[in-house]
């Protein structure tokens, strides 16, 4: 039996990103989407690179075993490739892209997928993830670190444990083989759309919508509705009853999408930097923060442990820059009083202790319980002695600018005081 198909593709950069680094495929058996990262122009190159190599592997298969090792050789291949232009090409380095690939060989839709781009199946009226997430978020679902829920929020979402393009030679790429049957509806997407579009809606048009074309649009509209951060692009494979004596239908043509419809990625591939400059968008980008929010790290339970270390660090690190931030506002509080309090300091006045004339270091004034003077000198000038107007003026005490001051006024009242 041959698969007959009824499929449509769309790809769009979004509301957010200035470049669609997404790609996707649809041919004869071979459908695909690749989600590219990396750099300012790397991403879309690497998917587009990604997506022009895989093509090459759209051919009839009659075992599902045999379609396996082609899709999983091919993506090693383009792997390679991406390997060698970033050793071509310094300034694509970190270049990577995901694969979420669909290839049918008779009654079988074989998968093969690295990164975090997903492939749906939906059949008897509901939607299945058939592929896993190969992101540090998923690995936190898997080992109960946190709920599913959680992590469609975790600022870590986009970090990729697995991609092609990375350091690894022969990355480790997920394959099954799953029975498919007239009936299936089989989506293909990138993380624009999963990570933009509330589940329930994107069931809700997967199971109502029963044109392709139209749903494919339908998902799309609604990932740009709800924003687009990222680029979205979606592929709908929908697998259509043949007749015993129908021939299947060959005029499908097939197409590329995203940056892989673009011709410019190759002739960059050939005149590198120099066209990646002539390309105007990317000469806009060279002067506005990169946007790409996507990495790839190695997948490890040590690189678990680590990253979830850093976190703790970072939390304990806020907790000590708060701690810092109140101890600094203290430090000001306490060193403005202090600069205060120094500057009475620098302050006299003569007033009375003991029945004598005395001299204070400081201001009379207080504040609440906090006084700013102190006795600094008692003269043997006794008040009694002063002309009564002097007697009132010293019990409400006399300002001076500083000590010759006080002195000076002290010498004054001593000579008054002689001649009482
Ligand atoms: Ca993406």
């Amino acid at each position: 039996m041959t698969i007959q198909t009824r499929v449509a593709g769309v790809s769009d950069v979004g509301r957010i990103r200035k470049s669609n680094q997404d790609s996707g495929y649809t041919g004869y058996n071979l459908f695909f989407v690749a989600d590219g990262m990396g750099g300012h122009a790397g991403g879309d190159i690497a998917s587009a690179l990604t997506t022009q190599s895989l093509a090459h592997i759209d051919e009839n298969y009659h075992e599902a075993s045999q379609a396996s090792k082609a899709l999983v050789n091919a993506m090693w291949s383009a792997n390679s490739l991406l390997t060698q232009t970033v050793k071509d090409h310094a300034e694509l380095a970190g270049m990577g892209t995901t694969v979420s690939a669909l290839l049918f060989a008779d009654t079988k839709a074989v998968i093969g997928h690295i990164g975090d781009s997903r492939i749906y199946l939906v059949r008897d009226s509901a939607v299945k993830q058939i592929t896993t997430d190969h992101t540090f978020v998923q690995r936190l679902v898997d080992t109960g670190r946190i709920t599913p829920a959680e992590a469609l929020t975790h600022p870590r979402r986009s970090v990729l444990m697995r991609v092609l393009g990375d350091v690894e030679e022969f990355p480790e790429i997920d394959t099954q083989a799953i029975e498919t049957k007239p009936g299936d509806r089989w989506m293909l997407c990138s993380d624009g759309l999963t990570g933009a579009l509330p589940e329930d809606l994107m069931n809700g048009i997967l199971l109502r919508e029963t044109d392709p074309a139209e749903a494919a649009d339908l998902l799309v509209g609604e990932a740009i509705e709800y924003g687009a951060p990222d680029n979205v692009t979606v592929v709908i494979v929908d697998v259509l009853p043949v007749a015993a004596d129908e021939q299947p239908a060959s005029i499908v043509k097939p197409s590329f999408l995203g940056s892989a419809a673009n011709e410019v990625v190759i002739e960059v591939r050939k005149g590198a930097r120099m066209l990646q400059l002539l390309n105007p968008r990317t000469i806009t980008d060279l002067f506005t923060p990169d946007q790409e929010t996507s990495s790839v790290v190695p997948e490890s339970e040590e690189y678990l442990e680590k990253i979830l270390k850093q976190t703790k660090t970072r939390i304990r690190n806020r907790w000590i820059r708060q701690l810092l931030v109140v101890l600094l506002w203290i430090g000001i509080a306490v060193g403005s009083l202090s600069a205060g309090y120094s500057y009475t300091q620098t302050r006299f006045y003569v007033g009375v202790f003991d029945g004598h004339v005395a001299i204070y270091q400081g201001i009379k004034e207080s504040l609440g319980p906090f006084k700013f003077s102190h006795l600094y000198d008692v003269t043997g000038v006794d008040v009694t002695a002063l002309p009564e107007y002097q007697q009132s003026l010293v019990a409400d005490t006399v300002s001076a600018e500083n000590l010759p001051d006080a002195r000076r006024i002290v010498e004054t009242l001593a000579l008054l005081a002689s001649h009482g």
